[in-house]
């Protein structure tokens, strides 16, 4: 099937052409793990496991990379200021590892709760600090580097094509806008790949020694080099938030293409940001959500993973409590539905097309769920039905088959009053029969009465 993706790098939708034959390699950032990942971190990671779901449903191998970074991603995106897991560590009263190990397991726990796939390779940029001093010095030995008194510098106007995925040469670059002042740095957009620790005799808690002094990665190096070991010096597909558009993932593919001479990923695809309410998303003005929030307030993970597949992942997502309810009660009914459903059969192939040609063209998931809704509006026969949403889910990751497993299984209590209402009902003693479903509807049990008798459903 022909699958057409928006690429950032020609600003269009293309076909996917993978390097080798039914062969992905993804490369996916990820998350700086000083805090909570908050939920726009979080819709970021749910769009690219849909993505990689949906080349595995066509039959391709994929082979996905992600980092986590636990040091060099300063405060400000510019390389100044404090590092972000050091400033959290002195905060908190932890050192920067306590803090990295913690968030790690915050963030591998959220994945989970929303059913987001592992990654093939999951790595700390703190886990490959010799593969990164051994790529500043390919670097080096290739001219692009220069020394200033806080570190190692990229010097971007030696890569006449620089910033080419944003067309940065097009957006005249404020000095003091884009980036801090630094009357050191060459260029405006000239990066750090190596900072010195602070020469004042301060101890970091995460420094290496490498040939140029005591210090730690570029925020960007991590993502070069790891998709390199892992990927080659090319690969098919490079993801992340819109963002990165413009600091991160340029100079990510630069470092890389002035160490290979070859770009870096084919592909480079961009999520758009998830707003709270219409603003932006900020621990200042009190609206950082994060997973916990939404558990506590009684909601499932997998119904935000639903509400953020309702929209598509190229256009903002203006995250509200109520829209938040909505997607809930949305996958309830789709929960309840299917619960009744006989056991599943034959996959519908005229449904299943339509799902991987919404899908196909550029991840359309909002119209992907339209096809499931169609699904279940269709007449069928429940087997087939449920066989379809089954292999539609596999994409959507919605977990469907572990909540039909989960809704099925009822309490003893509720199991009795199905026996009792059984009884009644062959008796034909309906008010007896009204009197007890009623009574199971107060402990959230709703049934159905099928012609194989009844069928109940626990809705939790
Ligand atoms: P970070 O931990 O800041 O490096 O971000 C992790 C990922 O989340 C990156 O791919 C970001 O581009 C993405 N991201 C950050 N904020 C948002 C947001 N509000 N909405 C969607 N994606 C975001
Ligand atoms: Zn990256």
């Amino acid at each position: 099937m022909k699958i057409l993706l928006y690429n950032s790098l020609t600003k269009q939708k293309e076909e996917f052409k993978p390097i080798e034959k039914n062969k992905v390699g993804l490369y996916t950032c990820g998350p700086t793990v000083y805090d909570y990942p908050h939920i726009g971190n979080l819709l970021a990671y749910i769009f690219w496991d849909v993505l990689k779901r949906f080349f595995l449903s066509q039959g391709y191998k994929v082979k996905h990379v992600m980092n986590l970074t636990d040091v060099g991603h300063l405060v400000s995106d510019a390389d100044e200021g404090e590092d972000k897991l050091a400033k959290a560590g002195r905060e908190s009263g932890r050192t920067a590892w306590q803090v990295a190990d913690f968030f790690i397991k915050v963030f591998k726990r959220n994945i989970k709760d929303l059913n987001i796939l592992k990654p093939t390779h999951f790595l700390r940029a703190t886990e490959t600090i010799q593969e990164q001093i051994d790529f500043v010095s390919v670097l080096e030995e290739k001219g692009f580097l220069y020394q200033t008194s806080d570190g190692l510098y990229f010097d971007t106007s030696k890569l006449p094509d620089y910033g080419k995925l944003a067309n940065l040469s097009q957006i005249k670059l404020q000095e003091g806008a884009r980036v801090a002042k630094n009357p050191e740095k060459k260029n405006p957009t000239d990066f750090a790949v190596w900072k010195f620790s602070p020469k004042d005799g301060r101890k970091r808690d995460m420094e290496w020694d490498s040939p140029w002094g005591v210090g730690f990665p570029g925020w960007h190096l991590e993502c070069s080099v790891m998709s390199q070991m892992m990927l080659g010096d090319t690969f098919d597909i490079h993801t992340g938030g819109i963002d990165h558009l413009t600091v991160h993932h340029p100079n990510e593919m630069a470092q890389s293409e002035a160490a290979t001479g070859k770009l870096q990923a084919n592909y480079w695809l961009h999520n758009a940001f998830n707003k709270v309410d219409g603003h932006k998303m900020a621990k200042s003005a009190g609206n950082f959500i994060i997973l916990e929030d939404i558990k506590k307030k009684g909601y499932w993970p997998l119904a935000y993973r639903l509400l953020v597949l309702q929209n598509h992942y190229r256009q903002p997502l203006n995250f509200t409590w109520l829209a938040l309810e909505a997607a809930q009660q949305s996958l309830k009914n789709i929960i309840r539905e299917i619960a009744f459903y006989d056991e599943p059969k034959k996959v519908i192939a005229e449904f299943a097309e339509k799902f991987d040609a919404a899908l196909a063209d550029d991840l359309n998931t909002a119209k992907g769920l339209a096809v499931l809704q169609a699904v279940i509006d269709s007449d069928k026969p429940t087997a087939d039905k449920l066989a379809t949403i089954l292999k539609i889910d596999e994409v959507l990751g919605l977990n469907l088959k572990e909540f039909r497993k989960n809704f099925l299984s009822l309490s003893s209590q509720a199991k009795k009053l199905l026996k009792q209402r059984s009884a009644a009902r062959e008796k034909k003693d309906w008010d007896l029969s009204d009197d007890l479903r009623e009574q199971l509807n107060k402990i959230g049990v709703e049934v159905q009465d099928t012609t194989q008798g009844q069928k109940a459903v626990q809705m939790k």
